[in-house]
């Protein structure tokens, strides 16, 4: 089968019977036709067509080395810094068709599977651990080209170091019983982005504090897998008009409480369980981190352009930029956007095979980039916000246009530069970047998209060397 065009992804999805539910409904008929999840489902459509374009294949696609299909490059494990950069141009096609908004286009969970496989053979001979079900996995999404959501952390109950989890029914999803067909699966875990709209969900649990084996495990299982709920939260799309909501009827990704009802996970899909050990330091000693960072930063950094032109166009359309604070505040985006630029680039320059032959990007210049993005793009918004100041608010939709206040709205509402009908699509276009509800919980998402920014400061730190300066030390304290 190989690489899947936008069709073939809308097909299965609609054929699957997840379960999902949305404002107090079980979620019946087709997904892709449902207001929530249909202008989601059109962009990830046109993501898949894109790639099968004649003209796009070379970029997007290469030939798979089992079966010779083309098949989609998100998937390629890389061997040279060479391939490291065929991974980042492709993976920037993709956000730059999205405008860097969508978090979990299909290339990250392709790049976290293919990271997992890359690294599989850390689990050969450990207790209840299955490196050749995470290959298995790899080369069936590779093959059939499948998408996932992913569910890596526990619900938000009791974040105090001391907290344990006494409850006699489990709350975090725990291993609560074992058969010959699989694991027994109960509780919940949070949060999925796109949970329930993929054809498969990825989940990853270790254990807290105190080591509790039955929350050791790893495994992928198809959305519809019978006791699977995804529990979505309110959606965000504000309507259908392009014009009023020019990325929320694009874009909203949804994310969703993952609710595990005495599901069976069936032994080929595990591929640890009861190890705590493993748990724990799978994502440190695997290739996770470098290779999905360097897809996460690729996408930020386009994200960073489309925020930079879009900042520059409200400049432009209301005539500010002669002022030098507005000089300033674009400047920050640009500083920011070429930090983000020149890590990325050091991090493959810095590149080097691992011990299972594959070329790793550098992680230090991409933690370095992930602890200063969720910092970096909240200020981002706001300067998008202080340059709009009330444009941001005077915002007529697309019914107002077509009324009889439109000699008013036209004569009131033109910009400097532009039309009223244009400037107020400008303006519609910063708030729903910045302000709507889709907007802010952009901000919420980058802030924590790779995790807690605390605790990846926290990371570096800890994994950084600072000796580069100890000789200079020694020196002068004479040592
Ligand atoms: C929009 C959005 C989409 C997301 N999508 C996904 C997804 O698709 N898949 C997925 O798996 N996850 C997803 N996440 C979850 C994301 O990974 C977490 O938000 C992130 O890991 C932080 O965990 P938490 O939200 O549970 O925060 P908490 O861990 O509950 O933290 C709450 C506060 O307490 C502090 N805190 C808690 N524990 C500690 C500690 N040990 N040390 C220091 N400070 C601490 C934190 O700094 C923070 O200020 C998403 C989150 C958001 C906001």
């Amino acid at each position: 089968m190989g690489a899947i065009t936008g069709y073939e992804f809308i097909d299965r999805i609609d054929q699957l019977d997840t379960d999902i539910w949305l404002d107090g409904q079980q979620v019946k008929g087709p997904i892709s036709q449902h207001t929530a999840f249909k202008g989601l489902l059109k962009t990830k459509e046109a993501l898949y067509d894109w790639q099968m374009l004649p003209s796009n294949k070379s970029i997007m696609t290469y030939d798979s080395p089992t079966s010779k299909e083309l098949v989609g490059l998100s998937y390629l494990q890389p061997k040279t810094k060479e391939d490291l950069r065929k991974r980042r141009k492709m993976m920037e096609q993709w956000a730059r068709l999205t405008c860097g908004l969508l978090g979990r286009s299909p290339d990250y969970l392709n790049t976290v599977i293919m990271s997992f496989a890359s690294s599989s053979s850390h689990l050969i001979g450990k207790e209840n651990c299955f490196p050749e079900h995470i290959q298995a996995l790899y080369e069936r999404a590779r093959e059939h080209d499948l998408s996932f959501t992913h569910t890596f952390i526990t619900p938000q109950v009791n974040r105090s170091q001391s907290y344990f989890e006494t409850s006699e029914e489990p709350i975090s999803a725990k291993i609560v019983g074992k058969t010959k067909e699989g694991l027994i699966i109960k509780g919940a875990r949070l949060l999925a982005t796109q949970g329930g709209l993929t054809d498969e969900v990825l989940v990853f649990s270790a254990p807290k504090f105190l080591g509790d084996p039955d929350e050791a495990f790893a495994f992928s299982i198809p959305s519809d897998t019978k006791g699977l709920r995804f529990l979505c939260r309110e959606s965000f799309v504000g309507g259908e008009s392009a014009f009023n909501y020019p990325l929320s009827s694009r874009f909203e990704e949804m994310d969703s409480i993952v609710v595990f009802d005495r599901v069976i996970v069936p032994w080929e899909c595990v591929f640890f369980y009861h190890n705590v050990e493993v748990a724990e330091d799978f994502f440190a000693v695997s290739s996770f981190h470098p290779y999905a960072i360097h897809q996460v930063i690729t996408r930020q950094i386009v994200k960073a352009e489309f925020m930079l032109s879009l900042a520059e166009e409200l400049v432009q359309t209301i005539n500010v930029g002669e002022y030098l604070h507005i000089q300033g505040k674009l400047s920050e985006i640009i500083v920011g956007l070429e930090t983000m630029k020149a890590l990325l680039d050091k991090s493959e320059h810095d590149a080097a095979l691992d011990q299972w032959g594959y070329m790793r990007p550098s992680l230090a210049p991409l933690q370095v980039a992930s602890t200063i993005f969720p910092t970096m793009y909240p200020r981002f918004s706001e300067i998008i916000q202080l340059i709009g100041a009330s444009g941001m608010v005077a915002l007529p939709t697309e019914k107002d246009f077509q009324s009889a206040i439109e000699p008013d709205l036209t004569r009131y509402l033109q910009g400097a530069t532009k039309s009223a009908e244009d400037r107020v699509k400008i303006f519609r276009l910063a708030w729903d970047l910045t302000m709507s509800s889709f907007g802010t919980r952009q901000t919420q998402y980058e802030r924590y998209f790779f995790g807690d920014p605390i605790r990846l400061a926290s990371h570096l730190y800890k994994s950084y060397s600072k000796d580069g300066g100890k000789d200079m030390l020694n020196r002068l304290l004479g040592s």
